[in-house]
């Protein structure tokens, strides 16, 4: 059984812990850098992506987080998650730091502000052709995306403009949406499966 942390300083660390259960892994809280040892892959959980990177800085957690995501540990993040390993944002506060953990900019609350979150069926052909029931909360989008990223779905916006809203690299999975928040194990299952 793999081992998968989650990062527990903020968020939705709760949901994220059952769905690694129901993926017949073990969780475990990351609050320290000595728990980032022994880990077989790290989910960054969404929330609020400010508070998770100053909290980072406040638990002397950042520099050993970053570095451990260099060395390889394959690490998912959503929405906050997501804008926390990004190369660079679009819309964050003047000094929001990132762990620049993947090529891609993301722009932060892209598609508006809490009201306007929705729900939305995306297609994953990564993963299989049934659609999965995404949530987005204050969702990020992918504005860019470097050479060695891959967009596993893509999103069309209200003005025409398609956005990649699932990425990856070889390491480091993100997305704008939450399936930790609706019992779908897919995307989890292909982030311990595949990339873990
Ligand atoms: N808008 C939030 C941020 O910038 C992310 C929202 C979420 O994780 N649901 O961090």
């Amino acid at each position: 059984m793999k081992k998968i942390g989650v990062l527990a300083l903020q968020g939705d660390v709760r949901e994220h812990f059952f769905a690694i259960e129901n993926c017949e892994s073990i969780p475990s809280e990351v609050k320290r850098p000595t728990d980032l040892q022994n880990l077989d892959g790290l989910i960054i959980p969404g929330g609020e992506s400010t508070t998770i990177a100053k909290l980072l800085r406040i638990f002397d957690l950042f520099e050993p987080l970053q570095k451990t995501l260099k060395n390889g540990l394959p690490v998912y993040g959503s929405c906050a998650g997501m804008i926390l390993l990004a190369n660079k944002i679009i819309d964050g506060t003047s000094d929001q730091e990132t762990l620049g953990a993947i090529d891609i900019t993301v722009k932060r609350n892209a598609f508006g502000r809490q009201v306007d979150s929705f729900e939305q069926e995306l297609i994953i052909p990564a993963i299989d052709n049934n659609p999965f029931n995404a949530i987005f909360i204050r969702a990020p989008w992918v504005e860019e995306i470097g050479a060695d990223v891959q967009s596993l779905a893509d999103l069309t916006t209200s003005s025409g403009k398609v956005h990649s809203v699932l990425a990856r690299n070889k390491t480091v999975l993100v997305s704008s949406f939450h399936p930790e928040l609706t019992g779908d194990l897919r995307v989890h299952r292909y982030f311990i499966d595949k990339i873990c």
